[in-house]
């Protein structure tokens, strides 16, 4: 197929199954401007799919990079007026919001970490009815990837530019499903087998997880009772199934904070903070990150650990098999879109409400009280080996093979 109508194919996936737009609805767009002739296509999907209006806010890293170096600390105090007007006002009307990254992972390097912190508190503070309404399910969003220089350069360093940039292409198209004939339908049969083995693992109620491989990790993990797992499209309050990432492959939970034993080794790199944690491994005993090795980024992975006392508990315990696109590409690509879903991973830190019955009601006390690990931070590492072997134990201590040779087993195999 020629490149061109694959990229189109692309943004049609986009518009009609990430956003799930409906006719006369409102498309908030983000883009890179080094994106510019791909937004175009998204925009030309959106009003034939029947869009009220396409709204483009081109973004610009360097020039946000120079705001973020030069303008006074005041100014990412509180977001100015059009900014709200803009955000709050497509949120308030319904719009979906579609965002594509092509940021340089390294394009905000060195910049005083306390002016993001100022930014982001203003955002949530003064953009409220923008981010609730993804977080409360009113209006779908969705974030996918888009091929810019800076990024395919960080990614493909051997390469010429150009090359690097059709390949990081190839690569994006490849991991959402979107270089074949159908990807809608290609998306259908992914989100259904989601369905099924979400539906499964809740069903089971696993009092625990066992993890073992080669690589040294030895560890076991308690579920909370009525645990939900997660994954896939959300639903909106009003019933429109969507994909808030593109790609997805994740299938994940909140553990007990309190129920974690053993050694974990990682089976990837984390890029933290703009610095490398590799070769690393975390031992726990009754749920703390007691003890603690890397070969590379040791200080880093301690300052994980110091953020606060919830930094030493984990938050996510995520299933993703090696099969998937994103895993079989073997690339690092620099981004959480993409490296969250190359592997099996836990998170330290920070839990998921949406993980315990009646959990987006709770507040940090009844959460804490449902063993939901609170923290200011969230960071996911990855565990997911080729020869992982994951087995799920029930309260009267029975085990049933969820993983073997790092992907599904037993009843979660095979095309569900
Ligand atoms: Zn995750």
């Amino acid at each position: 197929m020629p490149k061109q109508e694959i990229l189109q194919n692309y943004a049609r996936l986009l518009v009609r199954t990430g956003c799930a737009l409906k006719p006369g609805q409102e498309l908030l767009l983000t883009a890179p401007v080094e994106a510019a002739p791909f937004a175009r296509l998204v925009a030309e999907e959106a009003w034939a799919a029947g869009a009220g209006d396409v709204i483009v806010e081109w973004a610009d890293q360097p020039v946000s990079r120079l705001r973020y170096l030069h303008a006074p600390l005041s100014s990412f105090e509180s977001v100015p007026e059009w900014k709200r007007a803009l955000l709050n006002g497509a949120a308030g009307r319904g719009a979906a919001i579609l965002t594509l990254d092509g940021d340089d992972p390294d394009g905000m390097a060195g910049i005083d970490p306390a002016r993001f912190t100022a930014w982001s508190r203003a955002s949530h503070r003064d953009c409220k009815a923008f981010y609730d309404g993804m977080d409360l399910g009113r209006n779908v969003w969705c974030i996918a990837g888009v091929s810019t220089p800076a990024w395919a350069k960080k990614v493909f360093p051997g390469c010429s530019e150009s090359e690097a940039v059709e390949k990081l292409w190839d690569a994006i198209l490849y991991t959402a499903r979107a270089d074949g004939a159908d990807p809608a339908a290609a998306w259908a049969d992914h989100s259904a087998a989601f369905q099924a083995r979400i539906k499964l693992l809740n069903e089971k109620q696993f009092d625990a997880l066992r993890y073992t491989s080669s690589n040294g990790t030895d560890f076991t993990v308690g579920m909370n009772p009525g645990h939900i797992w997660a994954g896939g499209g959300a639903e909106t309050v009003d019933g429109t199934w969507f994909f808030p990432n593109m790609p997805t492959e994740e299938i994940f939970t909140s553990p007990h904070r309190d129920r974690a034993d053993g050694v974990v080794h990682s089976a990837l790199p984390l890029n933290y903070r703009g610095g490398m944690i590799a070769d690393f491994w975390i031992k726990f005993e009754g749920g703390v990150a007691v003890d603690c090795g890397a070969k590379t980024g040791l200080d880093r992975l301690k300052s994980i650990l110091d953020t606060d006392e919830g930094g030493r508990h984990l938050g996510e315990v995520a299933l993703v098999p090696h099969a998937s696109p994103i895993a079989q590409s073997g690339i690092l690509f620099y981004s959480t879109l993409y490296d969250e879903n190359a592997a099996c991973h836990l998170a330290l830190g920070k839990g998921f409400p949406e993980c315990v019955e009646g959990g987006l009601e709770m507040d940090e006390t009844a959460l804490a009280a449902h063993h939901i690990n609170l923290s200011a931070t969230h960071v996911d590492f990855m565990i997911g080996t080729a020869d992982l072997t994951i087995t799920g134990i029930a309260a009267d201590g029975s085990e049933t093979p969820v993983f073997q040779n790092g992907n599904w087993a037993g009843a979660f195999a095979g095309d569900l």
